[in-house]
């Protein structure tokens, strides 16, 4: 499991700058698409070598009492139960507050490890300011500035230390048992569906989750293959009947996205599309998973409500244009056949074997008929191109300026590849190398 760094602290002290700053390198590769949210709660990061997760808890107001305030309390308290490392945030040009200690009272009392940031500490006497902040007694306070970067990587560094470098595992055996997640925010039917889906087929194993981050692993066999679900909604296995414990988990949610290589995305048909489908949506094309979206509650629809939820996604969900749709009802078991095949197919293009000559060829063929543009008064000159990974399939490109290469000219590139090489239901990336 990847380590998960989680941020705590009332409104408005830079969680979300910090957050930005922690997950910029990876958004750049799925910046600027066409409804991708930009207001996101949790996504990667990478600390030196060490790829980590991180959850902006969004405006903690421990003494919410109703309400959504009430709700985002609970998923905070939630979040700081799962993380690895608590990273509490402070201003340091306001100074401690009441609120700040309320907030610190609840984190000596996790048992987590916490590290105190003062932030907004640019241009300022560091020792000063942070003094005050001792009272917490949460430790050495560190100065930082999220706005401006300062102290920011050794922050990352120290919250990263007691975990070691991942095992790299190489996913590119393609005769896996595929490891399927189904996702997706609260009461869309995911343990529904997961129910539908075991009722019709032979459950192998099963295991108990051991700590409420944990999901649960089923393999179950469907047309003679193989698979395993990871449960993020929580089944338990009780005589025959299978019941829902847990609750929604953004931990949870993000982890078993990491460790699948296919996610079933469920989002709810009579709710619409909501910021936190969204952001579901945009964590997995940031992990690179495959993806197959199942349109869920489509049952009892009215005609008009079908053209609004199609709407809905066409608008807020384009950015997922390389999966597959469908629409389901988990309740009515109605559409869940189509599943699995949508599942192998996106599992089989996540895996594939692209050759160097094959994919030369089409990058040839498509820098032909269309070159890059003009970047600088220099056209970028693009050789060949070559597989550097699996689950997302990465086309590395080798040639000569290519950092004046347009992101709309990559984008081209990706839709080739994707179109010649029929990758439906992966994310796929094109990476850029400067020569040989
Ligand atoms: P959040 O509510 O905790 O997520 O806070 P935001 O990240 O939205 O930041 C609140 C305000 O503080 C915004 O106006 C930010 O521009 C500003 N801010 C964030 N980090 C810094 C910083 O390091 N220095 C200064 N001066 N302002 C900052
Ligand atoms: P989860 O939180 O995502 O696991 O959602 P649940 O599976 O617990 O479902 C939440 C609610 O939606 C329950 O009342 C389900 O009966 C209902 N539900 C689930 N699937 C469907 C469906 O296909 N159609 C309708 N109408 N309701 C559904």
């Amino acid at each position: 499991m990847l380590p998960t760094i989680v941020l705590v602290g009332r409104p408005n002290v830079g969680k979300s700058t910090l957050f930005n700053r922690l997950t910029k390198s990876r958004d750049a590769l799925v910046a600027d698409l066409p409804g991708l949210t930009r207001d996101r709660h949790y996504g990667r990061g990478i600390g030196g070598d060490k790829p980590f997760l991180v959850v902006d808890t969004g405006g903690f107001e421990p003494t919410a009492e109703s309400g959504i305030l009430k709700e985002m309390a609970r998923q905070t308290l939630l979040a700081i139960d799962e993380a690895d490392v608590i990273i509490f945030l402070v201003d340091g040009r306001q100074g401690l507050t009441p609120q700040d200690k309320v907030i610190g009272d609840r984190l000596r009392k996790s048992q987590r490890p916490v590290l105190l940031a003062v932030n907004k500490t640019e241009g300022m006497q560091r020792a000063i300011v942070s003094a005050e902040f001792h009272e917490l007694g949460l430790g050495d306070p560190l100065s930082i500035s999220s706005a401006h970067g300062e102290g920011v990587r050794d922050l990352v560094e120290l919250a990263l230390e007691p975990f070691g470098e991942p095992e790299r595992e190489e996913i590119s055996n393609s005769d896996r048992v595929p490891m399927i997640a189904i996702v997706g925010r609260p009461n869309v039917g995911k343990s529904t569906l997961v129910n539908a889906l075991l009722g019709e087929e032979r459950v192998i194993a099963f295991d108990e989750p051991g700590t409420t981050r944990d999901s649960i692993h089923i393999d179950l066999e469907r047309g003679g293959k193989h698979y395993t679900l990871i449960d993020t909604a929580g089944v338990r296995k009780r005589g025959r009947v299978f019941e829902a414990i847990e609750k929604f988990s953004v931990v949870k949610t993000m982890q078993a996205i990491e460790e699948a290589n296919v996610a079933i995305l469920v989002v709810d048909a009579q709710e619409g599309i909501t910021e936190q489908d969204a952001h579901v949506a945009a964590y997995i094309l940031d992990s690179g998973r495959a993806l197959v979206v199942a349109i869920n509650k489509w049952d009892g629809l009215k005609d008009d409500e079908k053209d609004w939820i199609k709407r809905e996604i066409d608008r807020k969900l384009q950015f997922l244009d390389f999966a597959k749709f469908h629409y389901i009802s988990a309740l009515k078991n109605k559409g869940l056949a189509e599943l699995f095949p949508s599942v192998d197919g996106a599992f089989k293009a996540a895996m594939a074997k692209l050759s160097t000559p094959q994919l030369t060829r089409v990058l040839i063929e498509a820098t032909t008929q269309h070159q890059p543009p003009i970047s600088k008064g220099i056209r970028p000159k693009l050789r060949y191109a070559h597989q550097g990974g699996s689950n997302p399939p990465i086309v590395i490109i080798h040639g000569n300026h290519v950092d004046g290469v347009k992101d709309s000219y990559k984008r081209f590139l990706e839709g080739t590849f994707r179109k010649v090489f029929q990758l439906t239901g992966t994310p796929l990336r094109v990476q850029f190398k400067q020569g040989n």
